[in-house]
């Protein structure tokens, strides 16, 4: 009878087996509620959170646990200077020490963990290999921290009509304006007060975290062409209201009130402050299957954060571990801060110094580096395939990206994705490739920006995500863990 082939294997089997059997499903039971229970103390998962169910959902839950670390990351870091100072949190956690680069760094050993920062908004980690710089070179990660935005001018309170404040505001980056619309808004950055004297001013940290302004659109009975596409003005279109003067102390000092009550300051200690608007609505997942992430700034916060995990999950190895992360990457990278400084180079100079004695080490360093500069891409948009490369056109979930142009906007060469790509095949990662529709110009990022101050042999890559720029952005759960992943055996695989 067909039905008994199972059947008749299974009663051929010595009785033994089925004791073994059970004592194995008792251990197997026993070793998952412990990972469970401690993978929930790790991540602070509450009782709220998703339960276990079923096999598939034990993946899916999975999955939403390590994106729950990302979605946290992103809600605490509205701007480059909480991005910036929520990285260096981690890190001190993880052991890493903060160094000041106005004193000598002193001696460097093996397994040492130390970061540096510039400007309060990037932040460079280096975890010290076994063998000397020189000898096996430096593996790097890099990313950005700072996303297109508004900036509030100074001055920026303008009295209106019925007692309405609205604030004047720059465009920082190329956001798409028109998803800043109608949404809560709130202000984060940083205040410098006054200090002991005028060149040692001291820095304070602002995120109100609550809904504070809102840029409003123009009702449709007032532009009946606003569904065809409408010119926006950036003086004019763009400032949001922040609230209704009550009383003739708040004229003029809306704003300054908000600062010093979130901050506990007076306003004569306020000497300036660079302040932005973000979206004030929490990131989250979404989709049937939670397969998508929606958030302000994944590009490029979620590279970071990946960076970051894969910095955080690995042991010394031979090869010291870089983890750069930038500033003003979307205004082009031209500062103190940005990939095109020589800070990072100066730093990695320093400890080659440090170890051999000799500027020569730095050089042969260099030369035996790889750096994966990792910046978001374009996914594939369904209501849009007409904008992409016929033959490359990642999608989400499809895993990262590996960029490439030829006019050489991106540092990917055929070497280079090479090696990438095999690190996604050890990983059990899949990969993808981009390249711009030909008509189209595509944008550039940290990755040849670097090659020239540094000249790393690299890779410029990132995970895909729709709508880049817009206040919201949309990625994919699964790719922030394969990201996670390729990085972490990139930082952990020993030199052979
Ligand atoms: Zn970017």
């Amino acid at each position: 009878m067909d039905g008994h082939y199972g059947c008749d294997f299974i009663f051929r089997l010595h009785p033994a087996f089925f004791i073994w059997m059970n004592y194995f499903f008792l251990i197997f039971y026993l070793y998952s509620f412990y990972y469970l229970k401690s993978f929930k103390t790790k991540h602070k998962i509450s009782k709220n959170d998703r339960k276990f169910v079923s096999l598939p959902s034990i993946l899916r839950n999975y999955i939403i646990m390590r994106v729950k670390r990302l979605l946290e990351f992103l809600d605490a870091s509205p701007v480059n200077f909480w991005a910036a100072k929520n990285i260096s949190c981690e890190l001190e956690q993880a052991g890493y020490r903060h160094i000041d680069p106005r004193e000598a760094l002193g001696e460097v050993k093996a397994g040492d963990k130390f970061y540096v920062t510039k400007n309060d908004s990037s932040v460079y980690a280096f975890h010290i290999g076994r063998m000397p710089m020189a000898d096996a070179g430096f593996r790097m990660i890099c990313a950005h921290c700072d996303s297109p935005t508004f900036r509030i001018k100074p001055n920026a309170e303008m009295l209106c009509e019925g007692g309405i404040v609205k604030l004047n505001t720059e465009v920082y980056g190329g956001p798409i304006m028109s998803t800043w619309f109608d949404r809560p808004l709130t202000i984060a950055g940083r205040v410098i007060v006054r200090g002991e004297d005028a060149l040692n001013p001291k820095t304070l940290l602002l995120h109100v975290k609550r809904p504070l302004l809102q840029i409003n659109n123009l009702a449709i009975h007032f532009n009946r062409q606003v569904n065809d596409g409408v010119k926006l003005s950036k003086q004019k279109d763009m400032l949001p209201i922040l609230g209704i003067v009550t009383s003739e102390l708040e004229r003029g000092n809306l704003l300054m009130n908000v600062i010093c009550t979130e901050l506990g300051i007076s306003q004569d200690v306020i000497l300036d402050f660079d302040l932005y608007l973000a979206d004030a609505t929490p990131a989250c997942t979404f989709g049937v299957h939670d397969e998508f992430i929606s958030s302000g700034r994944l590009d490029d916060l979620s590279m970071c954060f990946a960076g970051l995990e894969a910095m955080l999950d690995t042991e010394t190895t031979d090869t010291t571990k870089v983890l750069a992360i930038f500033d003003n990457e979307e205004t082009g990278s031209q500062t103190k801060q940005g990939a095109s400084s020589p800070f990072l180079s100066m730093m990695l100079k320093r400890i080659a110094l440090v170890q051999s004695g000799s500027e020569e080490a730095f050089y042969m360093g260099v030369e035996r580096s790889f750096m994966i500069s990792a910046d978001n891409a374009h996914a594939w948009h369904p209501n849009y395939g007409e904008k992409y490369d016929p033959t490359n056109h990642p999608v989400l979930g499809g895993g990262p990206v590996i960029k490439f142009n030829a006019a050489q906007k991106y540092a990917s060469d055929a070497v280079s994705a090479a090696v990438f790509a095999e690190i996604c095949r050890e990983a059990g990662v899949p990969c993808q490739r981009f390249v711009n529709h030909s008509d189209v110009a595509g944008g550039s990022t940290l990755g040849n920006i670097l090659a020239s101050s540094l000249p790393l042999q690299g890779v410029d890559m990132g995970n895909a995500i729709l709508a880049m720029h817009s206040c919201r952005e949309t990625g994919s759960t699964i790719d922030h863990i394969y990201a996670v992943n390729v990085f972490t055996l990139f930082f952990s695989s020993q030199t052979k």
